[in-house]
């Protein structure tokens, strides 16, 4: 924040109006270019106080300001909380009587009025707009102005029109106001409001005390197992979560692992399928502190203000990324470090897929919908549960919904309050009604993007808060303030282990294996696939695949498979690799990745010692799975460089003399012997009794014949 003078005027007016006693970051740039008469965008996230960025300039400007505003309910407070500071300043809607708005009206022409709210509904009527161009207008400010872009959820056609009201009243200062500015909507407002050369401020979306963490996950036994472990650590075990979940379903399901977990009055479901008094209910109960966690759908927290939330985790994927910031801002609003942990799959991608495919009516079924309400005729009532079930049997009841919003959008279609009607007098064929296809499928495609965008956000390297700023348009801060890729210690969702620093010899080793098997696989396998091929598995699912034939099978042994799916996962979470793909995820090296494996990067975190071969950690799992004793425990360090046509060979060798003794083939000897034995094929009984898992009862029963077999590739 820049030092203020204490001359300084706008400062003055802050402290006297407002009581506060600084700026929060950006307002001052705003207001500053506010009252230099520039065309101005503010684009702030929710709560970082853009209402005073227009509220100031007026009171320090001669003349009245009019402020656009989409909701009742939002002038409603503004106007009453600047009343109570003195401030004059009221509304003209629809809520009013139409003489208290004539009211209103003479008291701004009269000159009495600093501020006056109105939706853009208003602006149709002449007479508000003759009133208007009578008055000296200081600003015309533009609330909420993303409601502009077709692109966004909260697009209103009557935002549309308000270029041509600028170009009607002329107004010496124009402000426009957003939490959302993707690049599109951005252009929109420009474009819309006619702004020329306008300054651009984009502010504030940086969350200091928010530690992001995103950790993939697979599937809902391993999110479980995270989740409980967060629950039940310091972080997780104090203090109010909130816990987001894609589907009612879903939100049923973690809310009954939570309250296993915390005990059940601690817990409390939200969503949708709720009723009104149940949710109220729900809400009250997190509100008041009764209850610790809030397990909810994304309808949940709109009016949530608990300013002491210390963690928000996520169970699915969000669908955009300002989805995921607005709910991750809800966590320490108090200004104390907060958690937040996004936990997924990349299977998650495929419910918004389905609701994203859904809320956009193809022609057919528009062409349906609109067919059975121009037959009824504008006289008559269709419901909307009616069309459903008539459009149910081609599965397409979910289109009913988003068709006849864009038909009524086009005022082909009216809801009268309970039910729809045709609107007189528009034409039967659906081809003649005006509906735009072409932008029904763009903007599905756009909702495509910005889930693909979500999805970059889990899966590219990089901080992750550099990553959030960079998609609202501010600058990356400096310095992380904390996230899982910048500061790796402090990571609560992720693989206990892993830290932060430059890896050890063998730590490199086994990252650089890894990436090459990830590499060798091309893409095409899931992530369980490639894990088993590097622990040298030969799972069923591996049957006949090309990845039985690679030089990197086993190349991680004798590590376990499911360790070796925690290090690729470990590499996804660093953006070393990623997945591809959402109906069947598929593993992929990437670019970052091609540069650690070929040794020209070297990567800023160490692998959990248990996932690295040969650590001290990793061979104490290993004796555990194969129960090997004492003996074992002894053995060398694992070598991990096996010959795939050795290894083959002793399989081979291990499956016949197995077949032959009617015992499964880990009866003879294991994978960790197999791989040792790969890795240095004994050419004597010494040797071979120092191999892990191999004793005399095994050398009596097999061991001239193994070495037999073993010695072609014996140097
Ligand atoms: P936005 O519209 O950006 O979501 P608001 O304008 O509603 O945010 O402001 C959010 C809250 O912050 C309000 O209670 C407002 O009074 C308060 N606020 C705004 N600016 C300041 C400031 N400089 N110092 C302290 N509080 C502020
Ligand atoms: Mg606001």
């Amino acid at each position: 924040m820049a030092p203020e003078r204490p001359s300084d005027p706008v400062l003055a007016a802050l402290g006297q109006w407002f009581g506060f006693d600084a700026f929060h970051a950006g307002q001052r740039d705003v207001i500053d270019d506010v009252l230099a008469g520039r065309p101005t965008v503010a684009v702030m996230p929710t709560g970082a106080g853009k209402s005073l960025c227009y509220q100031l300039p007026a009171l320090l400007l001669e003349g009245v300001a009019v402020v656009v505003s989409p909701l009742i309910a939002l002038m409603k407070d503004q106007v009453d909380s600047l009343q109570a500071r003195g401030i004059p300043a009221d509304f003209v809607n629809s809520s009013q009587s139409q003489d208290d708005q004539r009211a209103v009206i003479d008291r701004m022409l009269g000159g009495e009025l600093k501020l006056v709210y109105v939706a853009p509904e208003r602006f149709r009527q002449t007479t508000f707009v003759r009133a208007l161009r009578q008055v000296p207008l200081s600003l015309f400010a533009v609330d909420e102005a993303h409601c502009i872009s077709r692109w966004g959820h909260d697009f209103r056609p009557d935002y549309t029109r308000l270029g041509e009201v600028i170009e009607a009243l002329r107004p010496p200062r124009v402000l426009a106001c957003t939490a959302t500015a993707t690049p599109e909507v951005r252009t929109d407002i420009h474009g819309v409001l006619g702004l020329a050369d306008p300054a651009i401020h984009i502010a504030g979306f940086l969350r200091e005390n928010l530690f992001l963490e995103s950790r993939l996950c697979g599937g809902d036994k391993d999110r479980e197992r995270r989740l409980a472990s967060f629950l039940k650590s310091p972080e997780g075990s104090d203090g109010a979560i909130i816990l987001y979940a894609s589907t009612r379903k879903r939100v049923d399901q973690f809310a009954r692992i939570c309250r296993q977990i915390v005990g059940a009055h601690d817990v409390v479901a939200y969503h949708g399928g709720m009723d009104d008094a149940e949710r109220s209910d729900a809400q009250d109960r997190f509100m008041r502190g009764e209850a610790r966690i809030a397990v909810a759908t994304n309808a949940f927290g709109m009016g949530v203000d608990r300013a002491d939330v210390r963690a928000v985790v996520h169970v699915d994927l969000p669908r955009t990324v300002e989805g995921y910031y607005q709910e991750v801002g809800r966590a320490g609003r108090d200004g104390a470090p907060a958690r937040c942990l996004l936990l997924h799959n990349p299977t998650d991608t495929r419910v918004h897929e389905f609701l994203i495919d859904r809320s956009h009516p193809t022609p057919e079924v528009l062409g349906e919908v609109w067919r059975l309400l121009h037959e009824a005729g504008p006289e008559a009532s269709v419901y909307q549960s009616d069309l459903e079930a008539h459009l149910a049997s081609a599965d397409l009841d979910g289109m009913v919904e988003p068709a006849l919003r864009q038909l009524s959008r086009i005022d082909a279609a009216w809801f009268d309050g309970t039910a729809w009607r045709a609107a007189a007098g528009a034409p039967a064929d659906p081809a003649e009604l005006g509906l735009d296809f072409d932008r029904i499928a763009l903007h599905r495609d756009h909702e495509y993007q910005k889930l693909g965008l979500m999805r970059r956000f889990v899966q590219e390297p990089g901080c992750r808060h550099a990553f959030i700023l960079h998609y609202f348009g501010e600058a990356a801060p400096a310095v992380c303030p904390g996230c899982d890729r910048c500061h790796r210690e402090d990571s609560v969702g992720g693989v206990p282990g892993l830290v932060h620093g430059e890896p050890d010899e063998a730590e490199l080793l086994t990252l650089r294996k890894a990436l090459a098997g990830a590499a060798r696989a091309e893409g095409r396998f899931g992530l369980r696939k490639v894990a088993a091929m590097l622990a040298g598995k030969r799972t069923r699912a591996l049957e006949g695949s090309s990845l039985l034939q690679l030089s990197t099978f086993g190349i991680l042994a004798p590590l376990h498979p499911d360790a070796c799916a925690e290090l690729l996962k470990v590499l996804v979470d660093q953006g070393l690799c990623r997945m591809a793909g959402s109906e069947y995820p598929l593993l992929e090296i990437t670019r970052e990745g091609w540069e650690v494996m070929q040794g020209r990067a070297t990567p800023s975190f160490r692998p959990p010692p248990h996932l690295v071969p040969g650590s001290p950690l990793g061979k104490r799992v290993q004796l555990l799975r194969s129960g090997g004793g004492s003996r074992a425990a002894t053995a060398e360090t694992p070598a991990i460089d096996a010959d795939p046509e050795i290894v083959e060979a002793l399989r081979g060798f291990r499956a016949g003399l197995a077949r032959d003794r009617g015992v499964p083939p880990y009866v003879i000897f294991n994978d960790r012997s197999l791989f040792a034995l790969a890795a240095q094929p004994p050419d004597t009984e010494a040797a071979f009794l120092a191999v892990p898992g191999l004793g005399p009862g095994k050398w009596a029963s097999f061991g001239p014949a193994l070495l037999d077999a073993l010695a072609p590739f014996s140097d």
